[in-house]
């Protein structure tokens, strides 16, 4: 008899998954290898920036109050008395009617307060002395760019959980972070199930398939910012995946199958999860494609049961797996980002279950446009190849056409969305 399955909600499966998402260690990294992680601390300003009063352009800095009086018709003579390039300093007294040569960066002279350019002042020299003559006045602060005006000492420069971009990287670098501290890559592992699974140098047989999902999770992984470790794919014989299962679940921080846990003759995975004494948060969603989604718990590590159904695969990692590999990193946003978009093809046919679409995502007149691409069946590789969004079209008892307002989860995003257990319906799908 085939085994009734009582499927939750997706928003319900998230929740039950993220109970068991937990934080990995940290490391302090090199600032060159930084770049696409999460930092697991709070960066704050130990100096201000800039951490002194700093010229805006080449020119020539002055006092603006000798030129209170200057003006076209009336203009004035400034000797120049120094120079000071970038990196130098000029400590000496400036006074009435002279001016310091001065580059892009440098310090600003202490009796000085404003700059002007190169191209406003015209130079000149009297009896063996070098002058600029000016004809306009100056305002104090003119072109200078003021200590701390970007940031203040013991500002937050960034928060704990924070993406690593290049930005976040020049950041680092300006406060003197040659190591950053970042969250562990968690190591995740992956097992494909199946005895029609070709290697993909293997030639085409009838009733085999080149196994694409493998390589699909990886990619997946390394999207995530996880490091993936491919345990190879197996046959459906229940001794064989046991132990691979088991072995390859002692040197990961978390596993993910693919194949077998539908309610086939073959399907071994629910088989393996009692041999293993590990305990099976569901093994049905209310979600297409991905239903059989079936994520167990062994000793605190998670077990994800993704389909063999490359879409459904597909979908079942980002909703489920990519949270938790982003929060065992540290990010504080492990969530697919959402946006509102309008639905490009309509979908009449009303669906209990929560359908995810694989879509294009286009701008459109000022409007986010999400096209569903390729085939939408749960079998389909075609339409992930073109994925750059999933819209979500939460289960009822209508369809919906096309031109409507739909939330649709962002493929290619590193900014996220936080995870909170209180706000359920901000986080994922609506009355999802
Ligand atoms: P299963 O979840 O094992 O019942 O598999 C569902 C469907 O996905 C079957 O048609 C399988 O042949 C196919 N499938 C299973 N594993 C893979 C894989 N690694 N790559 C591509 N297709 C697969
Ligand atoms: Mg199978």
């Amino acid at each position: 008899m085939v085994e009734q399955r009582f499927p939750i909600k997706v928003n319900e499966a998230i929740e039950k998954v993220m109970e068991f998402a937990h934080q990995g260690q940290t490391e302090h990294i090199s600032i060159e290898q930084s770049y696409g992680r999460f930092l697991s601390e709070s960066i704050i300003a130990d100096h201000p920036v800039p951490y002194f009063d700093r010229s805006l352009y080449d020119g020539f800095a002055i006092r603006s109050k000798d030129t209170v009086s200057c003006s076209r018709t009336n203009p004035i003579l400034l000797e120049i008395i120094g120079e000071i390039g970038a990196g130098s300093v000029f400590r000496e007294s400036v006074d009435e009617n002279q001016a310091i040569r001065i580059m892009t960066g440098a310090e600003i002279p202490f009796d000085c307060d404003a700059v002007v350019m190169f191209e406003h002042v015209y130079e000149q020299q009297i009896d063996g002395k070098n002058y600029i003559q000016l004809d306009r006045n100056s305002a104090a602060g003119q072109n200078i760019s003021f200590t701390g005006e970007d940031i203040q000492k013991g500002e937050v420069l960034l928060d704990k959980g924070t993406f690593i971009n290049p930005g976040t990287v020049a950041l680092l670098a300006t406060f003197g972070y040659k190591y950053v501290p970042v969250g562990k890559k968690p190591k995740v592992g992956i097992i494909a199930t199946g005895s029609e699974l070709l290697e993909l140098d293997q030639p085409l047989q009838p009733g085999k398939i080149r196994n694409s999902n493998a390589y699909m999770i990886v990619s997946q992984i390394v999207r995530a910012g996880g490091e993936p470790i491919y345990f190879g794919q197996f046959s459906d014989d229940i001794e064989t995946c046991y132990s691979q299962v088991k072995e390859a679940l002692e040197g990961v921080d978390m596993l993910i199958t693919t194949g077998g846990v539908s309610v086939g003759d073959y399907d071994l995975l629910p088989v393996i999860y009692e041999k293993l004494g590990a305990h099976v948060l569901f093994n049905k969603i209310a979600m297409r494609p991905g239903s059989v989604t079936t994520i167990a718990e062994k000793d605190g590590k998670l077990l994800f049961g993704l389909s063999g159904n490359p879409s459904a695969c597909y979908v079942g990692f980002e909703l489920y797996s990519r949270p938790v590999i982003r929060t065992f990193q540290h990010a504080a946003c492990p969530l697919l980002r959402i946006e509102t978009a309008e639905l490009g093809t309509g979908y009449p046919t009303a669906n209990p279950f929560d359908r995810f679409i694989r879509s294009s995502l286009i701008v459109k007149e000022g409007k986010l446009l999400a096209d569903p691409v390729g085939l939408d069946k749960s079998h389909a590789v075609t339409s992930l190849a073109g994925a750059a969004g999933l819209i979500v079209l939460p289960g009822g008892t209508v369809g919906y056409h096309a031109g409507e307002r739909v939330s649709v989860m962002i493929l290619e995003d590193q900014q996220g969305m936080p995870f909170n257990s209180e706000v359920n319906e901000t986080r994922t799908i609506p009355n999802g």
